[in-house]
Formats: structure tokens, C-alpha cells, sequence
């Protein structure tokens, strides 16, 4: 059998990028210095860091797109941050990026992330906003920088600048100059001077994205809330589907839809593998430190770009506003108001108060930390009534 890893380790295009990918041994560290582990490299460990955190473990009840409690076969933002691992570590593996650190950022990068996805977030930007707002970014670095509990000697899971810098993975200016102004040169200083973060955080977008376009396609076809003929009007999954049929005439229903996804998944990689070669040798770069000023090099092409652009603002209009999906996420953002309300007139027995914080930072931590199934069944407590059955 032939050694793939072999023959693409002697491409030009995996060396050049090779040369690029972030090394641990060049880790610009933890905040909390610490001895290394004898066998594992600093991004192994930061990953095996997240895997065992809570925040990582509530993942599993938290909404991507549909409420936990609507069907045990929909992604979950656990499920989802494995998809973006899997997509991520198989690139990065042909690009000769690092994949230890891809896999680290891809598994934290929603850790920050509220109940009830998007609807969730809002509602707690809105109950938040004289009071520094509230931002799932921002909150998944502030999650592993301080609010896991696990350390005797620190807060947070001191992880290495290179994965936070991958989590943080977009910053408004005033939020970069406050995390500036605490650590000086850290990981908000590129959003102020226009840098671009490492190639393996750049991917860790890209396949956030090819992630959830793809699995919103499943779900939201297995929802019933868009069709087949639907989504078949969409040029990418069109011609993917196209592809199947030409392949297989008597395909349909959920092979049909599978097989589609399957090719579109195998196709946006390639694209982005070969998108992404392209652009690093046109930029000529030869290090990582020239790379990040480069502007992003982890692409798609233009065409790929448009069609994956295409394919979102169908899910947006058709799936993420449906009537039943922006139903359920109306009641849920009830549920955050009316426990931030209650939160800040009577603080929980187990609310965790970081000195630097005021009160309504800490009630956003506490309501951002719950799980949709948490989050209700305290609301339900309090209201005695249950807006979900
Ligand atoms: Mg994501």
C-alpha cells in the first residue's frame, strides 16, 4: 500500500508550508510559566487541557442550531467542535501545518459560547451592554484564561499563546486595546496592528466554516425545515448532487443527501489545500513571522469562496430564520433575560465572584456556563412554568 503521508511530505507545496506551520518548540509560552511534559509537546497538552475541562464537557448540551431538547441526532456544539477538528486535522496534515495546535483551537474555539447558540448570546449582549457587552470570543479565551477551576496555582488552563491566539479568533478594537492594556503584546495585539494570526488558527476558520455549512445542510434537511429540492438549487450542493446522480441514477432521500454532502466536504478540502499552496507561494514568504504579515493565505479560491458564501446566506434565509427555529430561540431569549434579572436581584448560593469583576460580569459568566437543559430547568424552577413543552 502506498504511504500517503510519505509522498506528500516531498511535495514543494507541503514543504514550503512546512516551514511555516507554528512550532512547539518556538511556543511563545504560557502565561503561568511551567515545566514541559516529557511526552508531549506544549499543544498536545493544551489540547488534552481542553478535552478535560468543564467548559468542554458542556459542550454536549449546548445548541448549534436547534435546541438540545429537539432531537437527539442534531449537531450540538460538542459535535460540531469535532467535526472542525477532524476537517482541521486533516488538512493541516496534507498542508504540513502543526496539528496538534489546530486540533486544540478547533476543540476550544466555542467553548466561550452561551445556551441556546446565537439567540443566547444576544440576549446577554443586550442584558450586558452598559456593562462591557458580551461577546463568545472574547468569553472562550476568558473561559480558559479564567474561569476553569483546576489548577492549584492558577486560574484558567494556562494554555500557550499560540492556541489562545487561535481561540480569540476576532476582537472589536475596544476589547483589544482593554486585553491589550493587560497583556501587553499579547494575543489582542494583532487586531490593533492589522496582523494576521497563525496559518493554523487561520485554518481553524475555514473549517469552522466548511463544518457547519455542511452539517446545517444534514440537519436542516433532517429537521424537514428546508428539502432536498431546496438545497438542490444551490449551485455548490448542486453540482455535488449532480455528481452523486451521475454516478448513482436510482440515489434518494438521505443517501442522496449524504453522498452530496460527502463529495462537497472532499471538495472544499482539496480546494482549500490547493487554494492555500497557491497563495503562499504567490506571497513568497519563508517564515512564519512573514506569513502573518501577509494577510490570511488559508483559503478557498475565488470561485469556492462565492459558492461557500452562496451556500451560508441560504442557510441564514431559509434554515437559521425559520419560523420554527426563531420561535424556539424567542423563548430562549426570555430565558436568559428573566434569569439575569433574577441573578442580579438575588445572586445563587454557587454564583463564583472573581474579585476584579462586578456583579453583572459575573451573572454573565455564570448564565454563559450553562448548558440549554440547565438553563431551563432553572427557569422553570423559578417561573413554574416550562416554555419548551
Ligand atoms: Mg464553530
Amino acid at each position: 500500500m502506498t504511504d500517503c503521508s510519505n509522498l506528500l511530505s516531498q511535495s514543494p507545496g507541503f514543504q514550503q508550508l512546512a516551514a511555516l506551520a507554528s512550532s512547539p518548540s518556538q511556543s511563545r509560552g504560557r502565561r503561568h510559566p511551567e515545566p514541559g511534559a516529557p511526552t508531549r509537546n506544549p499543544f498536545q497538552r493544551d489540547r488534552d487541557r481542553i478535552v478535560h475541562s468543564t467548559a468542554f464537557r458542556r459542550l454536549v448540551y449546548k445548541t448549534q442550531v436547534f435546541l438540545n431538547h429537539e432531537g437527539d441526532l442534531f449537531r450540538t456544539r460538542l459535535t460540531h467542535s469535532l467535526e472542525v477538528a477532524q476537517l482541521g486535522r486533516s488538512i493541516a496534515r496534507t498542508l504540513g501545518l502543526h496539528e496538534d495546535l489546530v486540533e486544540a483551537i478547533a476543540l476550544a474555539h466555542d467553548l466561550g459560547h452561551t445556551p441556546f447558540g446565537h439567540a443566547g448570546q444576544d440576549a446577554l449582549h443586550d442584558c450586558m451592554q452598559h456593562h462591557g457587552g458580551f461577546e463568545h470570543n472574547l468569553q472562550s479565551l476568558r473561559v480558559v484564561d479564567h474561569l476553569e477551576e483546576r489548577y492549584p496555582a492558577f486560574d484558567g488552563l494556562n494554555l500557550c499563546f499560540e492556541t489562545r491566539e487561535g481561540i480569540l479568533k476576532h476582537c472589536s478594537r475596544t476589547h483589544a486595546l482593554a486585553l491589550e492594556a493587560l497583556e501587553p503584546g499579547g494575543v489582542a495585539q494583532r487586531f490593533l496592528t492589522g496582523q494576521a494570526p497563525s496559518l493554523e488558527a487561520q485554518l481553524c476558520n475555514l473549517a469552522d466554516e466548511i463544518a457547519y455549512n455542511a452539517h446545517d445542510v444534514d440537519d436542516g434537511v433532517r429537521s424537514g425545515f428546508i428539502t432536498l429540492e431546496q438545497v438542490a438549487q444551490v449551485p455548490l450542493f448542486a453540482r455535488f448532487m449532480q455528481e452523486a446522480l451521475a454516478e448513482f441514477p436510482v440515489l434518494k432521500g438521505r443517501r442522496l443527501l449524504f453522498d452530496s454532502i460527502r463529495r462537497m466536504l472532499s471538495a472544499q478540502v482539496y480546494d482549500v489545500i490547493a487554494a492555500t499552496q497557491a497563495a503562499v507561494a504567490e506571497a513568497g514568504v519563508g517564515t512564519a513571522a512573514q506569513a502573518r504579515q501577509a494577510g490570511v493565505l488559508v483559503r478557498f479560491s475565488a470561485e469556492m469562496r462565492s459558492q461557500s458564501t452562496e451556500l451560508k446566506r441560504f442557510l441564514f434565509k431559509e434554515l437559521y430564520r425559520h419560523p420554527t427555529v426563531t420561535g424556539s430561540m424567542d423563548r430562549a431569549t426570555r430565558v436568559v433575560r428573566e434569569l439575569f434579572s433574577l441573578y442580579l436581584a438575588e445572586p445563587p448560593a454557587n454564583l463564583s465572584r472573581r474579585s476584579e469583576d462586578d456583579l453583572h460580569r459575573s451573572v454573565a459568566d455564570y448564565i454563559a456556563g450553562m448548558t440549554d437543559r440547565y438553563a431551563l430547568s432553572a427557569h422553570q424552577q423559578w417561573s413554574g412554568q416550562s416554555l419548551f413543552d
